[in-house]
């Protein structure tokens, strides 16, 4: 039977969605060549066609947007009762899934808390505190993100602290190698203890940190395979971004059936510092027999000259095998890159500039077309201003993360004290919250006390105020009585399974969070719209972590999770833009190259591609730079920006910056990939744009004069500067003249 959605798929891909469940697949190919479609349909057919029990099928996903956009596309193929029962989320959601049910297997409780990065890193310096002086008698730093960077690997690696421990040994080498000997062992000896006192923390709060996750879950299914023997088939998206403990994750999934199918493209590859590993695409050949790799070569997502442009710069990576990419979409206009004289006047052109493509395709366009990707988030700030300035509504993904907002994470502390009374990152932090007059000391009185009993710090407020142990000289029991009848009237609400946002509506009336953000804040309008913004979230229904549905096979009960611990889950895996689908929403989306990782848009905005932010200045490896550079570029459907502005402010200081590295070479040798004016948006270009996005051009042949010379005022007239010397113009409106239409771009690479 030939399904209907196989006739929205070329024949390779075609033969990706029906190559036999049994053989292993490994699907390689370029941006936009529709490896998350083909996984997609895979899924479908594997269900229609094979018969395989969707709550068999294991996808796992980069993100919980990505999961969830997965999700939406299954549910138009299988409907929502099939789709709902497939395990559809990344390798964390798919851990916590299995953790919270089987965990007790490897002595991890039922209810752990997912320990947050922020939280991490605070009890990390505050470990490392305890050798300051140490430290500083050998003259050394060590900052608490380095130890946690280090302590992440050194789990990747799967190293204990004992493991990483130095050896004492004689030393015969030279006295220069010895003191460099020396300073490393230290290090490494305060980095052992740190990493040691840490797991303690864990352990005592009955937490897992992300990694963790990753580990136990390994842990989980090696030693207890019969755990794996739901799963049929599992199929991994961006599996270049993979690394060895979610490979080794992966493998133990598969162990059972050996029914795989992963997509990745190592020009794709941007997470080598946090570990991922492209060899992964290798060992997989190794580790399964049989492995099938196809190759698809034509991308259905980007104007061609956009793709000509975006493959010019990662062609000039000698190290990487070519490959072939096509696009059947027209040219287009030329991707513009300009520089302008200072970042003031990039971020007035790009608002400018937004309003005028919006005003000259008479609506074809509209502001949620638009995303600025950044290399990093603090190059938002000039551009934020400018487009308030011109009243474009926008929106930040992954800037500051919604769940790492102080008021967000007020709220879910009380949440996670409820779910969990040994976790004591969160008493300490809402204890206090209203002000109760439990300062640091009281605090620090509290957690020794309940060290002491071997309890917690919750427990022992609760036994002070039901007078079951003394009070602590500070008159603790009056302070805390407030807190505690709280945290007791929100675990009876948990208790009786109500919905998460009723248990946030109680608490705010509890702690009467409004009048303390009231008091303390300057912004607390806005503070108080992230509040109602979270009791939005709480409202949805939010799935097992965005792990499919509560069943996790036909032989197991359905899981026992309370709707509390599901949104808390929820919450804390969410990830970049998760909160929003970026898209549709009317407005222009800022994110980060990174968080815009296999998604689209009509047109794409990169600013600052300068020498000193990308390749970013700290990073080691220059060729993920240039990959990041490659896939910022691939998510334009029908047009791209690059913009370089030539004095930047930087740490308080106006410096000189030059063309990114990864451009200033192409635009000498290749000059005509680029353009550097705007496009003209002739009724020529409004028609290719519309064939490349699949949508109806506004604009009738006769208006194309009328397009040119349209009158565009945007909300303030975009101010022209004296012309820069040299070749580097400035913007000057109205539109240029058109440019020619180039055949002559190639496009293979
Ligand atoms: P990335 O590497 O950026 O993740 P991808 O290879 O996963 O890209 P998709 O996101 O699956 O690519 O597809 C890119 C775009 O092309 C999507 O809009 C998708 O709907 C469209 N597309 C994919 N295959 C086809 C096809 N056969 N016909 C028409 N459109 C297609
Ligand atoms: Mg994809």
């Amino acid at each position: 039977m030939r399904y209907a959605f196989l006739s929205c798929l070329n024949p390779a891909q075609s033969q990706c969605v029906e190559h036999p469940p049994a053989l292993p697949l490994q699907i390689l190919a370029g941006p936009g060549s529709g490896k998350t479609r083909v996984l997609t349909s895979r899924i479908a057919y594997l269900v229609l066609h094979h018969g395989i029990d969707p709550s068999s099928i294991c996808a796992v996903t980069f993100t919980n947007k990505a999961a969830n956009e997965m999700r939406t596309r299954l549910v138009k193929l299988l409907g929502k009762d099939k789709t709902n029962q497939i395990k559809l989320g990344t390798f964390h959601a798919i851990c916590v899934l299995f953790l919270r049910k089987y965990g007790y297997l490897i002595g991890v409780e039922k209810n752990f808390t997912i320990c947050d990065a922020d939280v991490s890193k605070r009890m990390v310096g505050k470990l490392l505190k305890a050798h300051e002086d140490f430290m500083a008698s050998k003259d050394l730093t060590l900052k608490e993100g380095a130890v946690l960077t280090m302590i992440s690997k050194a789990k990747a690696k799967g190293e204990t602290p004992e493991g990483v421990r130095p050896k004492t040994a004689k030393s015969t080498v030279s006295n220069i190698q010895t003191f460099k000997q020396t300073a490393f062992a230290d290090v490494q000896q305060v980095f052992a203890d740190v990493y040691r006192d840490y797991q303690t923390f864990l352990r005592q709060s009955n937490s897992l940190d992300f990694d963790d996750l990753l580990i136990f879950g390994v842990e989980l299914f090696s030693k207890h395979p019969r755990h794996t023997k739901w799963c049929h088939h599992i199929l991994v998206d961006e599996f270049q971004d993979t690394n060895t403990i979610q490979y080794e994750l992966m493998c133990c999934i598969a162990s059972m059936n050996k029914c795989i199918t992963v997509v990745g493209d190592p020009d794709q590859s941007i997470y080598g510092w946090r570990s991922a590993e492209v060899k992964n695409l290798a060992r997989m050949q190794n580790d399964f027999t049989n492995v099938k790799q196809v190759f698809l070569e034509h991308n259905y997502r980007s104007a061609g000259s956009i793709l000509a442009a975006s493959v010019s710069i990662i062609s000039q990576d000698n190290s990487r095998i070519p490959k072939t990419l096509r696009t059947s979409h027209p040219l287009g206009p030329r991707p513009m890159l300009r520089s302008f004289p200072t970042e003031n006047d990039e971020a007035s052109f790009l608002a400018y500039e937004i309003n005028r493509m919006i005003a000259l395709t008479g609506g074809m366009l509209g502001y949620g077309d638009f995303a600025i990707l950044l290399r990093f988030n603090a190059l938002s700030r000039m551009i934020e201003t400018a487009l308030q300035r011109e009243r474009i509504p926008n929106r930040i993904l992954g800037g500051h993360k919604f769940f790492e907002r102080t008021e967000i994470k007020d709220l879910l502390a009380y949440l996670q004290l409820v779910d969990n009374p040994e976790f004591v990152p969160a008493f300490s932090r809402c204890v206090n919250i209203p002000s109760r007059g439990i300062g640091e000391k009281a605090l620090g009185e509290i957690i020794a006390c309940a060290q002491k009993l071997k309890s917690s710090p919750l427990s022992i407020v609760e036994q002070i105020c039901d007078h079951k142990i003394p009070d602590l000289k500070l008159s603790v029991r009056r302070k805390v009585a407030p807190f505690v009848v709280t945290i007791r009237t929100l675990r009876k609400l948990a208790a009786e399974g109500r919905p998460p946002s009723e248990l946030i509506r109680t608490l705010l009336k509890f702690i009467q969070y409004e009048e303390h953000l009231k008091k303390t804040q300057p912004d607390w309008e806005l503070r108080w719209e992230n509040v109602q913004e979270l009791i939005n979230f709480a409202s949805e229904d939010v799935g097992d972590c965005g792990v499919g549905s509560l069943v996790i096979s036909p032989d197991t009960k359905p899981s026992s999770d309370t709707p509390l611990r599901q949104f808390l889950q929820a919450s804390m895996l969410s990830s970049d833009g998760d909160k929003s689908n970026g898209h549709d929403d009317g407005k222009v989306v800022i994110t980060t190259c990174h968080a815009a990782k296999g998604l689209e848009w009509p047109v794409v905005i990169i600013p600052a591609v300068e020498k000193g932010n990308f390749p970013f200045y700290r990073s080691e490896d220059i060729e993920e730079e240039r990959r990041l550079l490659y896939v910022a570029c691939t998510r334009a459907q029908a047009m791209l920006y690059l913009t370089h502005a030539l004095k930047r402010k930087s740490a308080g200081e106006q410096k000189t910056k030059d063309l990114s590295v990864f451009l200033s070479g192409i635009r000498h040798e290749n000059p005509s990939l680029f353009s550097d004016e705007p496009p003209s948006l002739s009724a020529q270009d409004q028609k290719l744009m519309a064939e490349i996005l699949g949508r109806e051009s506004r604009l009738p042949d006769e208006d194309d004069a009328k397009c040119r010379t349209a009158s565009f005022m945007p909300a303030r007239q975009y101010n022209p500067q004296p012309k820069v010397e040299g070749e580097l113009g400035q913007f000057d409106p109205p539109p240029s003249p058109e440019l020619p239409y180039r055949e002559d771009i190639p496009t293979g690479y």
